[in-house]
């Protein structure tokens, strides 16, 4: 069978275009960042874009074969892909029930990554964060004369380093988290569905949101009254098992979401998904 005339393939290529729109339509990506998915017929492989911001992929003729073992393109004339694309080989590479990727430089996240703050589930929807966010750092990998200190992840030393931190164990091949942050640079977020890394990449920016604004709050009022530190209650997140059981809410949910996410980006006139 023709890999055009594949319906597998084929409503892969619609969902990854779509989840790229939603992704910029909710403000995790910009022109920067990026989804990426396993091939559904050949697990050594995935797909990511050609080098162009995400809101502006339009069919499958902006997207990418990969190798997963190296980030090098199955067809060696294809167009330019981005540089950072080893965030997503070394994170399918290491976790085989991971098919989906996302890396996102967003905003409200970034933060969490540079201030020492742990980012933890603030809320229901951010229950697969649990009560700890790993972050990795660049600066405790990057080899003298032969990585650029930059931030980015451009080649698989970088990238397996990043993809160990989705684990505690480490020869695990099975992710204990699903968000891992990056200092300086943003985040990376992993799931076995296009949808459901979405969903988590969008409730990851909106947990953050609500962590910034919960310790804004709490410092500013107890702060003004006077409550001396030691006599001011903690600020209450999700605790182990309440993210546990909010993650599994999350994910027989995430078709909701998705469902809304959709018809808004197709009703704004400013994406196309020719598939
Ligand atoms: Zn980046």
């Amino acid at each position: 069978m023709s890999l055009d005339k594949d319906p597998v393939l084929s409503e892969l290529y619609r969902t990854f275009i779509s989840g790229c729109h939603i992704l910029h339509y909710q403000g995790v990506l910009d022109a920067y960042g990026h989804l990426s998915v396993r091939h559904p017929n050949d697990p050594k492989k995935f797909i990511m874009s050609q080098y162009i911001a995400p809101g502006t992929i339009s069919s499958r003729v902006d997207l990418i074969e990969y190798w997963v073992e190296n980030a090098e393109p199955v067809d060696p004339t294809a167009a330019k892909g981005y540089s950072e694309r080893c965030i997503h080989s070394e994170v399918l590479k290491r976790f085989p029930e991971v098919n989906s990727v996302i890396h996102s430089h967003s905003e409200a996240v970034v933060p969490y990554s540079i201030s020492g703050v742990p980012l933890k589930a603030c809320y229901h929807m951010g229950g697969f964060l649990g009560t700890k966010t790993p972050v990795y750092d660049n600066a405790n990998y990057v080899r003298a004369g032969v990585d650029v200190p930059d931030m980015l992840i451009r080649n698989t030393h970088l990238g397996g380093a990043l993809a160990s931190h989705f684990t505690d164990s480490e020869s695990g091949t099975s992710p204990d988290y699903a968000v891992v942050l990056m200092r300086g640079h943003g985040l990376t977020v992993l799931a076995p569905t296009i949808q459901d890394c979405v969903l988590r990449a969008v409730y990851t920016q909106k947990n953050a949101a609500i962590q910034t604004t919960s310790l804004l709050t709490h410092a500013a009022y107890f702060g003004s009254s006077g409550t001396p530190t030691s006599s001011r209650p903690e600020i209450k997140y999700l605790s182990e098992d309440e993210s546990s059981a909010t993650l599994e809410m999350t994910r027989w949910s995430a078709m909701r979401p998705w469902g809304l996410w959709l018809r808004e980006v197709e009703a704004t006139g400013l994406y196309v998904n020719r598939g």
